[in-house]
């Protein structure tokens, strides 16, 4: 694979170039206002990351699944309709690594040698994923920490940074290779460039510490600790942290119908509700807000990197320290974690 160069002359061109025949969602807006959008340029370079996970493009938080329709003559019969993965041909421009490596940790949920789901499979395979480095990581960024990098390549074809007013692109799958020689981009050796800036903007993140505690202590240790009452005390149950979330990937479907017919919905549900666990028999396993809140930091920060590759189910994107209305901070927690005794 190869390194290439767009200039600030030519940066319109290829951005066209890449919405050419297929649909190019970028980020549009600056600061917290910056959100993916379909585009066909100019781009913004300027956001730390975009307000939602991309997780939305694969997993839209309310998508019609199936449709049905009673028939005329038979009043109790229904016709069926799956309406199928939807997916389009899309490339999307300025994912951030931390953001795609959390796309892998849903992609093995969606599809795996035991299950493949539709919806996402489609979305997700037929997209050009190009990720844009972070020159300087926000104060909330903690990628390195979770086994990532400002430079990471996980889970994308391309990987670009900004460069004198232009653009660095290294093609790390052969479709990222192929769209970047189709919209023309220069050829060039950017390894030394891209390291030294990767090696910077690492040095600017928090410390391993905790993390690496975590890892080495017993699950039931982390879960019998005696800290998750107080941990959990100004949680609200609001669940915005698993909806900005780009790894948390939980649902729910309901049937919304009237007398001719209806639709099937699947909608992103949080585990963070009393809700989201209680069974048809009105047992609920995870019945206080303790168990939740715990349930939740123990599979961000513990069972995900058992059972994924060392993948954990937190990549450091900062969203939860963010949004959090409560100012839980899952790198307080963290360091709880780490030093809590059972
Ligand atoms: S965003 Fe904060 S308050 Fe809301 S459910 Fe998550 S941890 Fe609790
Ligand atoms: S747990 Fe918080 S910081 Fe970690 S990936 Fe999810 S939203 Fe980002």
């Amino acid at each position: 694979m190869s390194d290439y160069l767009v200039s600030e002359k030519t940066l319109a061109g290829f951005f066209t170039a890449l919405a050419t025949g297929r649909r190019l969602l970028a980020p549009q807006g600056q600061g917290d206002d910056c959100r993916l959008a379909e585009t066909t340029g100019p781009v913004s370079l300027d956001y730390a990351n975009t307000h939602l996970s991309p997780k939305g493009v694969f997993f839209p938080q309310t998508e019609k699944i199936l449709a049905f329709h009673k028939l005329a003559d038979k009043p109790k019969a229904n016709q069926y309709q799956d309406l199928g993965d939807q997916a389009q041909p899309t490339v999307i421009f300025g994912l951030r690594p931390c953001d795609a490596r959390g796309l892998t940790v849903s992609n093995r949920v969606f599809q795996n040698d035991r299950f493949t789901d539709p919806y996402w499979k489609g979305k997700y395979e037929s997209a050009i994923k190009i990720g844009l480095a972070c020159l300087n990581p926000s104060p909330q960024c903690f990628c390195a920490a979770m086994g990532g990098s400002p430079f990471g390549e996980m889970g994308l074809d391309v990987l670009a940074y900004p460069k004198d007013q232009g653009l660095g692109l290294k093609a790390l799958t052969p479709a990222g290779e192929e769209i970047l020689k189709k919209a023309q981009a220069e050829p060039a050796d950017l390894a030394a460039d891209m390291a030294a800036l990767e090696k910077k903007a690492i040095q600017s993140q928090g410390s391993l510490d905790d993390y690496a505690t975590i890892n080495e202590r017993k699950i039931m240790e982390l879960y019998k600790a005696d800290h998750w009452a107080k941990t959990a005390e100004p949680c609200l149950g609001c669940g915005v942290c698993t909806f900005f979330c780009p790894t948390c990937h939980c649902f729910d479907i309901q049937d919304e119908q009237n007398e001719v017919g209806g639709v099937r919905m699947r909608n992103w549900d949080t585990c963070m509700s009393p809700l989201f666990t209680l069974h048809g028999s009105g047992h609920n396993p995870r019945p206080s807000k303790v168990e939740r809140v715990r349930q939740r930091f123990m599979h961000k920060l513990k069972y995900i990197p058992l059972k994924q590759d060392g993948v954990r189910g937190c990549t450091g994107c900062g969203r939860c320290v963010v949004m959090c209305p409560a100012n839980i901070d899952i790198r307080s927690v963290a360091a709880v974690m780490a030093q809590a005794s059972a």
